[in-house]
């Protein structure tokens, strides 16, 4: 074993070639234990007593900064220093810890009597006495969470160079395994939060569809008395309010639309319809309103009747959705064609647009509930964000798929395929909504 004597007396062993396999193979072994440690406990556990035992120490340790107590913890440590160590704090200044925090640079103390920098507290408490020490930064993205150090190089030696590299090369996984925790931890955070939210959306539509069902009826039933039964006294008035009314009407009734399929009490009556008479029926509904706003709204279907198993209402909500939202997003002299295509067992329906189309960030979320493109302070068209999301759970409730393909400023095709024949029985079997 080759053995060199330094000027301090100390001897200074410099390492065999089978001495640093095997290190390496120890390294590898902890960088195979960041995919498979059960914990980030026993990870870093096996970083400490491989970094006292590859460096030839008595003790090593982890400590992480805490950010409200302003000082720095003890995460990992040898299990008979755990009840010691636990509720101590390492200030940031006269702690060899904390000066390896602060720079971010590695610190090597060869005599903790010559290097004050060691903070004697914790030899005191833990009944021990340090006299060299080995501490490296703990970096994530460059910055500094923590110090991982080594105490007391055995048999009266100096820690080297190769000593440093190796406490290095364990403080990076044990950096790398800390991240990986706290990542983890902020994902399922997130996730609780958006689950919330989901939560209040569901308990918002649930409760606002049947809230306001019977006095919006009620509205609707005595404004539509009177303007039957007043002549032309206030008729103007009374217009208003029907067309509002009604309005709020459509908005309800998208709401329990949604409610019913995210409750699961969405009936799908399955019978021999003509999906050439639903797109024609939906065409000559908004036929008026497309004239009027100059737009030419028309359908490609051919001759064919285009049967399928399906329900004729659940059908037709879907495609006047798609049709009411090409023409609210079309300006006047623009075109709205619904095509209808038989492909391989499938119905293909397009609604094809050359409107303001969507940009490319905002296509992924226009069938969520009340996504809208626009803000709510600056919008120009009305709606709820319903539409698509209730369009979708229809063609879903049906064993279809329904997606959409745009650029922004040259107009949408919304595309839907539904089977022909249905070969499972046409009930929600899942919650659309929810991913
Ligand atoms: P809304 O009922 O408010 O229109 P939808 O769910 O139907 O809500 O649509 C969501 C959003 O997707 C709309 O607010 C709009 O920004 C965008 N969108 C839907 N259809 C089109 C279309 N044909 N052209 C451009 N944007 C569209």
């Amino acid at each position: 074993m080759p053995v060199l004597f330094c000027n301090q007396c100390c001897i200074m062993r410099s390492m065999t070639t089978n001495e640093r396999i095997d290190h390496l193979e120890r390294l590898l072994e902890v960088v195979r234990g960041l995919t498979t440690a059960p914990d980030l406990e026993s990870f870093l556990q096996t970083v400490i007593n491989e970094a006292t035992e590859l460096t030839n120490s008595e003790l090593s340790s982890i400590l992480e900064y805490d950010k409200s107590a302003e000082e720095l913890r003890f995460l990992a440590m040898h299990w008979f220093q755990r009840d010691l160590l636990r509720p101590m704090g390492v200030p940031l200044d006269g702690s060899a810890a904390g000066w390896v925090y602060r720079r971010g640079q590695p610190l090597m103390i060869q005599d903790t009597k010559m290097d004050q920098r060691h903070f004697k507290v914790v030899d005191r408490v833990t009944r021990h006495e340090t006299h060299s020490l080995v501490a490296v930064p703990l970096m994530v993205r460059g910055e500094v969470v923590g110090v991982l150090e080594a105490l007391n190089k055995k048999d009266n030696a100096h820690y080297t160079e190769e000593d440093l590299t190796i406490l290095e090369t364990l403080g990076a996984l044990a950096a790398q395994a800390m991240q990986n925790v706290s990542l983890q931890q902020k994902v399922r955070a997130t996730a609780i939060e958006l689950a919330e939210l989901e939560r209040l959306k569901t308990d918002f539509i649930a409760i606002a569809s049947h809230e306001l069902r019977t006095p919006l009826g009620l509205i609707l039933g005595h404004a539509t008395f009177l303007r039957e039964t007043a002549g032309t006294d206030h008729a103007e008035q009374l217009d208003i309010i029907i067309r509002n009314a009604t309005r709020l009407k459509e908005i309800v009734e998208n709401l329990s639309d949604v409610d019913n399929v995210q409750t699961g009490v969405a009936r799908v009556r399955n019978q021999k319809v003509s999906l050439a008479k639903i797109v024609g029926d939906v065409i000559l509904t908004f036929q008026d309103e497309a004239k009027a706003r100059n737009i030419t709204l028309r359908s490609e279907l051919g001759d064919s009747p285009f049967y399928l198993d399906a329900d004729e209402v659940k059908l037709g909500i879907a495609v006047s959705n798609l049709v009411k939202n090409a023409l609210q997003f079309t300006e006047s002299g623009g075109h709205v064609t619904v095509k209808v295509q038989e492909d391989a067992g499938h119905f293909k329906v397009s609604v094809i647009d050359d409107g303001i189309g969507i940009s490319a960030k905002d296509l992924p979320r226009v069938f969520e509930r009340f996504f809208q493109v626009e803000t709510h302070l600056t919008r120009r068209y009305g709606g709820m964000g319903l539409g698509l999301a209730v369009a979708k759970a229809m063609i879903e409730l049906h064993n279809g798929r329904i997606w959409v393909e745009s650029e922004e400023g040259k107009g949408s095709t919304f595309t839907f395929l539904i089977p022909v024949k249905q070969t499972q029985p046409l009930a929600p079997t899942s919650n659309p909504f929810v991913e």
